[in-house]
C-alpha cells in the first residue's frame, strides 16, 4: 500500500513494486478532476489497473477511511509517502502541514498497531529535520534541528517512528531523503522550474525566469532511484533508519548553469531576482551521508546533478515540442 501514491515518489514506487510482481494499493484523495498524469500509464492499462493496481479514496486527515481500507486490504508493506511536501509553502500553511505530516503520519501509526499481522512500513523522511545542521555530511546520528515547520512536521514523524520500533517493536523504518527531482517533479519546485524555463526559453515561449536566493547548495538525486532504496529498505531483515543521498552538492546556481548550458543558452541573459521568493529560513548547505545505505542495502545514486539536469531538460523540451506549454 502507497500513500502519496499519485505525487513524484509514489508513481515511481508504483512501477516499481508493478514491476516487482506486487499489487498495489494506493490512497488518493479527491479531487476536483481525475486526471493523474504520473499514473496514467499503468491506469489506462487493463491489465494493471484494476488487476493489480487499486487506487482507494481517502484523505491523511480521515482516520476512518483509511482505518477502513487498512483492515480491508491488510497491507504487507506500507509506504507512507504523503504530505504536503513543499518546504516554502509550509510557513504559509503551518497549520495543515503539521497536521497532515506529523499527526497524519501518527494516526497512520496507531491504525497499523491495531492490525492482527502489522506491515513493514516505510515512512519518507527529509533531511529537512537537520536544518542547518553544523555537521556536515549529515548521516542517521546527526541531530534533528529543524528550521521550518515542514521540517518540525517531518521531524515529529521521524522521532515517533523510531518510538514505535523500539517500544513497541515493529518493523518502522524512515527514508531520510535529500532532494530528489525528476520530470515528474512538480512545476512550483526550484529544479522543474528552471528546467522547464530553460526549454520555454530556447523555444522563445518564455522570457525571463525569476528566482530568490540561487546560493544555496543542495545534495539533488534523481526520484526514481529514491523510489528503488525505498523499497529496498523493507527488504533488508532488520528495521532501520537511512540516509538516502547522492554525497554530493551544488548551488542552485550550479544547476541554473547546466540548465542552461544544456540548451546552449547562457543563464545571465536569462535570469531576475526577487525577494519574494527567498524563504525566512534556508540552510545554505546540505551534504547527506548516504554510506550506511550503500553499507547495508547496497544503494548507491548512480545519478548526479549533470545527469538529472539533462534528463528534465531533454523531457521538458520533448513535452513543449510536442505543444504541451
Ligand atoms: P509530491 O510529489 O508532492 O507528492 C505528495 C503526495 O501526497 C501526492 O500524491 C499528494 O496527493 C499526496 N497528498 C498530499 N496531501 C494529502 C492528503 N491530505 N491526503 C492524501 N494524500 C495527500 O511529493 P514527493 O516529492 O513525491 O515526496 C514524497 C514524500 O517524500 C513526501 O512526504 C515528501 O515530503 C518526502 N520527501 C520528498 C523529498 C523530495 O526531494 N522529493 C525530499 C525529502 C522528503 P495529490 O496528488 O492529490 O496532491
Amino acid at each position: 500500500m502507497i500513500t502519496g501514491i499519485t505525487g513524484q515518489d509514489g508513481s515511481y514506487l508504483c512501477e516499481h513494486l508493478l514491476e516487482k510482481g506486487y499489487t498495489v494499493h494506493g490512497i488518493v484523495r479527491r479531487s476536483s478532476t481525475l486526471d493523474r498524469p504520473r499514473l496514467q500509464v499503468q491506469y489506462s492499462n487493463p491489465d494493471v489497473y484494476g488487476k493489480r493496481l487499486f487506487l482507494h479514496y481517502a484523505d491523511l486527515s480521515d482516520t476512518t477511511s483509511i482505518r477502513r481500507i487498512i483492515t480491508q486490504i491488510q497491507p504487507i508493506e506500507f509506504y507512507h509517502l504523503a504530505g504536503q511536501s513543499h518546504v516554502g509553502l509550509s510557513f504559509e500553511i503551518p497549520e495543515s502541514t503539521c497536521d497532515l505530516t506529523a499527526m497524519g503520519t501518527l494516526r497512520i501509526m496507531e491504525i497499523l498497531r491495531d492490525q492482527p499481522n502489522r506491515p513493514k512500513f516505510l515512512h519518507a523522511s527529509s533531511r529537512e529535520i537537520f536544518g542547518t545542521p553544523t555537521v556536515v555530511p549529515q548521516d542517521e546520528t546527526t541531530p534533528q534541528n529543524p528550521n521550518s515547520p515542514y521540517g518540525c512536521a517531518k521531524a515529529f514523524a521521524t522521532q515517533m517512528v523510531k518510538v514505535y520500533r523500539e517500544s513497541h517493536g515493529l518493523f518502522f523504518c524512515n527514508a531520510i531523503c535529500y532532494n530528489h527531482e525528476s520530470p515528474r517533479r512538480a512545476e512550483n519546485f526550484v529544479t522543474r522550474k528552471i528546467t522547464l524555463a530553460a526549454a520555454r526559453i530556447k523555444l522563445g515561449l518564455q522570457e525571463y525566469l525569476t528566482l530568490g536566493s540561487i546560493d544555496s547548495a543542495r545534495d539533488w538525486g534523481y526520484a526514481k532511484e529514491y523510489a528503488e532504496a525505498m523499497w529496498r529498505i523493507l527488504q533488508h531483515d532488520q528495521p532501520d533508519d537511512y540516509v538516502l543521498a547522492t554525497g554530493t552538492s551544488y548551488t542552485v546556481r550550479d544547476f541554473l548553469q547546466a540548465a542552461f548550458d544544456h540548451v546552449g543558452l547562457n543563464w545571465l541573459d536569462h535570469v531576475q531576482f526577487d525577494k519574494r521568493f527567498i524563504r525566512p529560513a534556508d540552510a545554505e548547505s546540505l551534504l547527506g551521508d548516504p554510506r550506511k545505505a550503500e553499507r547495508v542495502l547496497g544503494w548507491k545514486a548512480q545519478t548526479h546533478m549533470h545527469d538529472l539536469v539533462r534528463i528534465m531538460v531533454d523531457y521538458d523540451m520533448h513535452r513543449l515540442a510536442q505543444g504541451n506549454n
